[in-house]
C-alpha cells in the first residue's frame, strides 16, 4: 500500500514537473519569435514632478503572445536573461527608447525616457558601443535617456559593472538605481558610485501608510539623496495618501497606477495633452 502510494505520488509529481518544462520551452520558442518579428510592445508609464508636471516615462515592456496570451515581464525578461536573449531584447527596448524620444520630440514634449537594463545586457561586451552607435545615428542627446540598472548588476563583476555605470554616466546618460531597498547592499553602492537617480521601490511606497520604520527609513534615504543631489523617484503610489506623504517627504518625481498605468506611446501622449 505504502509503496504504491508512495509510487503514485511520485508519479504525479514527474508528470507535472514534465508539464512545466514542456510549457517553458514553448514559452521560450514563442518568446524567440516574439523578439525575431519584433513583435514585443513597448509602453510608457508617467514619471511627475512636485508640480504634478510630467518630468518623464518609463519604458515597460509587453508580451501578448499568440499561443500564451499575456505574458508578465517578471516572467518572460529572466526567462530571456537565463537564455541567452538578454542583449537582443535589451536592444529592442533601446531602440523603441529612441523612437519613443523622437516622438515626444515631434509633439514638442521634452521629456526623458527611462530604460530598464538587465544586468546580463549591462554586462555584454558589446553593450556601450551598440548603444552609442544608436544614440549617434539617431541624433539625440544621451540626457535624454535613463538607464535603470538593479543591485543584482553587481553580484557578477562588482568592478567592472561600476566601472560601466561610471562610463555611461560620463557620457552623459542619466543613472539610475532601480528597486532601492529590496536588496542587501543598496546603501553601499549609492556610497561608492555616483548615481542620478534613486528609484524607491513600490515595497516601500505599499507599507508607508502603515509601517513607522518604513516611514523613517524613506525619510532618511530621501534627507540623503536630496543633500547629494540625487533625484528621488517613489514607484507604485496607489493612493492620493501616499501621494501626500511621500510630497512632504521631499521625494522629487512620482510614478504609480494612482497616476498613470503603462500605455501605449499614442495614449500617453493623449493623456499629456489633457494635462496641458
Ligand atoms: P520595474 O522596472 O521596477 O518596473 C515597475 C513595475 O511596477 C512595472 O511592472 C509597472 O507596471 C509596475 N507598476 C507601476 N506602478 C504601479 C502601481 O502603482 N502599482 C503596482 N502594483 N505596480 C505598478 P511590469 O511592467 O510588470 O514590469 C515588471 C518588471 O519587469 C520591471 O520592474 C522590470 O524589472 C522588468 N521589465 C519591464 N520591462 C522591461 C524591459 O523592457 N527591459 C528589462 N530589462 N526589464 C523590463
Ligand atoms: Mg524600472
Ligand atoms: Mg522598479
Ligand atoms: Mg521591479
Amino acid at each position: 500500500q505504502a509503496k504504491s502510494l508512495g509510487k503514485s505520488a511520485y508519479v504525479f509529481y514527474d508528470e507535472s514537473v514534465e508539464k512545466q518544462a514542456q510549457e517553458k520551452i514553448s514559452l521560450l520558442a514563442e518568446l524567440k519569435k516574439a523578439i525575431d518579428n519584433n513583435s514585443l510592445d513597448f509602453h510608457l508609464q508617467g514619471q511627475f514632478d512636485q508640480t504634478d508636471s510630467p518630468s518623464g516615462a518609463e519604458l515597460l515592456c509587453r508580451w501578448n503572445s499568440p499561443i500564451h496570451g499575456f505574458v508578465s515581464p517578471a516572467v518572460f525578461i529572466p526567462l530571456a536573461e537565463e537564455n541567452g536573449l538578454a542583449f537582443e531584447l535589451g536592444n529592442l527596448a533601446i531602440d523603441n527608447a529612441i523612437r519613443f524620444v523622437q516622438i515626444l520630440d515631434e509633439f514638442g514634449y521634452n521629456l526623458r525616457v527611462a530604460v530598464n537594463i538587465s544586468p546580463l545586457h549591462l554586462m555584454h561586451p558589446d553593450f556601450v558601443t551598440v548603444l552609442q552607435e544608436k544614440i549617434a545615428a539617431s541624433g539625440l542627446y544621451p540626457n535624454r535617456f535613463e538607464l535603470e540598472v538593479t543591485e543584482s548588476s553587481f553580484l557578477g563583476d562588482e568592478i567592472r559593472a561600476g566601472n560601466i555605470i561610471n562610463e555611461l554616466r560620463k557620457m552623459g546618460y542619466k543613472m539610475a538605481m532601480d528597486d532601492f531597498g529590496t536588496g542587501y547592499s543598496s546603501l553601499s553602492y549609492i556610497r561608492k558610485l555616483d548615481f542620478d537617480v534613486i528609484k524607491i521601490d513600490r515595497a516601500f511606497v505599499t507599507d508607508l501608510e502603515s509601517d513607522y520604520k518604513a516611514q523613517l527609513l524613506l525619510q532618511g534615504i530621501i534627507s540623503i539623496c536630496n543633500e547629494l543631489g540625487v533625484e528621488t523617484v517613489a514607484e507604485g503610489i496607489e493612493t492620493q495618501e501616499q501621494m501626500d506623504m511621500l510630497q512632504r517627504m521631499g521625494v522629487t518625481s512620482f510614478q504609480g497606477f494612482y497616476l498613470g498605468r503603462p500605455v501605449p506611446i499614442e495614449a500617453f501622449i493623449d493623456s499629456l495633452k489633457k494635462a496641458e
